[in-house]
């Protein structure tokens, strides 16, 4: 009989595509019926997963594992645990490794988020008496449906952190200046980003429909996606697409650019980057210089170079 364990992981979507590698291991096990539980937002994302929405849960489990590790997740786990007294893991962060990167530390972090997430699904497995078996590699996969289409420039100019996003008129240049190369362009915005859209349909961008079910559809048939430190960068890679990431505030060595074999991470060198592990609202400096001084010639040439 199958033992059965509850994945935990919420919060952003980025987060989410770093723990595909240990889920999708934990789920072929035939000695475990492993159920991800996630914000109910992101389950059209993933129809072939056993996902469950974090309420109501999935029921008793036999083990937890708490791929998230804030209040948040342990509140949650509280709950869905209840006095059962099911043994729990827990993702090991590296907090303090990764903050050290702020300050020009050279202590930095060990392993990426994928490889994190591995390291906590292999101990799981042995506190329940299981060999683990090899570690998979540590790379986020999702099943492409469509082809790539020759030519075709994906776009995200959002970012749920305003430090992390590249400035609007910057986009609208790229998009112009790969059209006028005889590519098409389009963009991928969140519904709250509605105004990100008008300028760039201006230049013929075309904009793609915002529902999450679709995401991967429209992420798979680009060529090269071009993309702020950001979840549909992520749902890109995992997909298998050349990327092209623009980071400005936040470190690429904190365990999220695991795409450098398909992909090209463009980075300031300013003393004051990376200042943020998350990205914030305003420059702590004023001038949001990581960002505003990243030309656009520079993301084109990234871009030409992966299509
Ligand atoms: S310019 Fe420097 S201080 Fe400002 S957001 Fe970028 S990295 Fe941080």
């Amino acid at each position: 009989m199958p033992r059965r364990v509850g994945l935990l992981r919420m919060g952003r979507l980025g987060d989410l595509v770093m723990t595909l590698p240990a889920v999708a291991w934990l789920q072929g096990r035939p000695d475990l019926h492993c159920t991800l539980i996630t914000d109910a937002r992101w389950q059209p994302l993933l129809p072939e997963w056993r996902t469950a929405a974090v309420d109501p849960g999935p029921g008793p489990q036999d083990a937890w594992l708490d791929l998230h590790r804030v209040p948040a997740s342990r509140a949650a786990l509280r709950r869905l645990r209840g006095a059962s007294g099911a043994p729990v893991e827990r993702v090991q962060k590296e907090d303090l490794r990764r903050r050290s990167l702020l300050f020009g530390s050279a202590w930095a972090p060990r392993w990426t988020w994928p490889e994190r997430h591995l390291l906590a699904a292999e101990r799981l497995m042995r506190r329940l008496g299981l060999d683990p078996g090899e570690r998979p590699a540590p790379l986020p996969r999702l099943d492409a449906s469509t082809p790539p289409q020759p030519g075709l420039l994906g776009l995200v100019p959002g970012a749920a952190h305003a430090t992390k996003r590249w400035p609007l008129a910057r986009w609208v240049a790229l998009a112009q200046r790969w059209r006028d190369e005889g590519g098409a362009v389009r963009a991928f915005t969140a519904p709250d980003e509605a105004h990100l859209l008008e300028p760039l349909r201006a230049v013929g961008v075309e904009p793609w429909p915002t529902p999450l079910g679709r995401l991967r559809e429209g992420l798979a048939a680009c060529a090269v996606v071009v993309a702020g430190d950001t979840g549909p960068l992520h749902v890109a890679g995992a997909l298998g697409r050349p990327v092209v990431a623009l980071f400005g505030p936040t470190p690429p060595e904190a365990g999220f650019w695991i795409w450098g074999a398909n992909g090209t991470a463009l980075r300031p060198a300013l003393s004051c980057a990376p200042c943020s592990l998350h990205g914030g609202d305003r420059c702590p400096r004023r001038h949001h210089r990581c960002l505003e001084d990243l030309a656009v010639e520079t993301v084109l040439s990234a871009a030409r170079a992966l299509r």
